[in-house]
């Protein structure tokens, strides 16, 4: 058994491992694949695969810069859906007690009491006075 271990450490040993570009493409599988349980598409069955693949590659890649490189290429793709999801995130989770609005000038995102009504803020960043509404 150790020496099944050591055999495994060693094979391991300088790959590159998982990465946020790896998580997409992980995520993007599973959606694809969920959206063809309804849809059961020859083409998107096909198209899965060389996605998995890619993933495994880039995980037992040995080229740190290159999936480095890509992974950063990835993560400034993906900054403004990112930065969109994470809003979205918090907006579900402080339903409650908070509502979310952007600037309109320097598009900063606002988080406000849930008060009901309209009135006047001004934005923490850039200083410029503006009208927000909250209705729920
Ligand atoms: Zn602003």
């Amino acid at each position: 058994m150790d020496k099944l271990k050591a055999r495994l450490a060693a094979f391991m040993s300088g790959r590159y491992g998982m990465d946020d570009l790896n998580k997409g493409l992980v995520g993007l599988y599973v959606v694809i694949l969920l959206v063809n349980l309804g849809l059961k598409s020859q083409i998107l069955s096909a198209l899965i695969w060389p996605i998995m693949v890619y993933a495994i590659y880039r995980t037992y890649s040995r080229d740190h810069a290159r999936r480095s490189a890509e992974n950063d290429k990835y993560l400034a793709l993906t900054k403004p859906l990112r930065r969109r999801l994470s809003i979205a995130r918090r907006a579900i989770a402080g339903f409650k007690s908070y509502r979310y609005r952007s600037c309109p000038h320097c598009k900063a995102t606002i988080e406000l009491p849930a008060r009901k009504g309209s009135r006047s803020i001004i934005c923490p960043k850039c200083k410029t006075e503006f009208e927000v509404r909250i209705r729920v």
